[in-house]
């Protein structure tokens, strides 16, 4: 009997499960999702580099960002790729590794409306189901846990007020040398946010099965561990 049990609860360890974590721009989603795929053994997948890698291209190629069908027209041309390397992950777009690129201010103002584009979000979607297909995975996004992965394991829905979002992100990016006053920063995430939330498809919004993990007091090491006892459970 003993043996049985310990043979289920094995087998269960084993189990390669999908997580989707949700929640408005610089929540906290990336470096805890990192943190938890790292712990669990799973790949982690940054779903808004993907949009911000088809948004620096639109960028380059001088394309309006209110130009829906020249955006769309793109799309065919298009890859975005993940590449993940000893515990390092790249962007690929089009073969390019655009990793740094991605996080120019300029792209990040622009994505919210490249992404609510539908041709640029089936390229996306399509992409991020077929590396989930096999689990053992943990995707970060906005629409993980409502349309890319709706059956997903384990959802979480991860939220921080908006001061606290903009004093990370401030700190995020002095370490990669770029100054923006406070205030600057607030803004620039409440309008991102309005504009996710708002659009038509796909819209940033709770799954209703998402646990909501509130982060505006956390610290990052609490949030990976509430993530992975939840997981853990799921296993149980
Ligand atoms: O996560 P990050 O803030 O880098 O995402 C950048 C933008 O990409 C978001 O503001 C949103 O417009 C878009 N995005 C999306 N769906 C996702 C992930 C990101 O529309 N699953």
């Amino acid at each position: 009997m003993v043996y049985f049990k310990s043979k289920l609860n094995i087998r269960n360890l084993l189990k390669r499960l999908i997580i989707a974590i949700d929640g408005p721009a610089a929540s906290g989603k990336s470096t805890t999702a990192k943190l938890v795929a790292e712990r669990l053994g799973y790949l982690h997948v940054d779903t808004g580099a993907m949009y911000r890698a088809f948004t620096l291209k639109v960028l380059q190629q001088g394309i309006d960002i209110q130009n829906t069908a020249s955006i769309a027209r793109l799309v065919p041309q298009t890859t975005v790729r993940l590449f993940h390397n000893s515990g390092k992950s790249s962007v690929l777009l089009d073969g390019v590794d655009v990793s740094e690129d991605i996080r120019r201010p300029k792209v990040t103002k622009a994505v919210s409306a490249v992404s609510s584009i539908a041709e640029v979000r089936a390229l996306m979607v399509r992409e991020q189901q077929a590396m989930g297909r096999k689990g053992g995975i943990v995707l970060e996004g906005r629409d993980i846990g409502t349309v890319v992965f709706p059956k997903a394991d384990v959802k979480i829905f991860m939220i921080a007020e908006a001061h606290e979002r903009a004093r990370r992100r401030s700190k995020e990016l002095a370490e990669r040398g770029t100054n923006v006053s406070l205030d600057e920063l607030e803004k620039e995430i409440v309008d991102r946010d309005k504009k996710d939330t708002s659009r038509t498809l796909s819209p940033l919004r709770q799954a209703k099965d998402a646990i909501v993990l509130d982060t505006t007091t956390l610290s990052v090491e609490e949030q990976v561990e509430f993530i992975v006892a939840k997981v853990m459970e799921k296993m149980r």
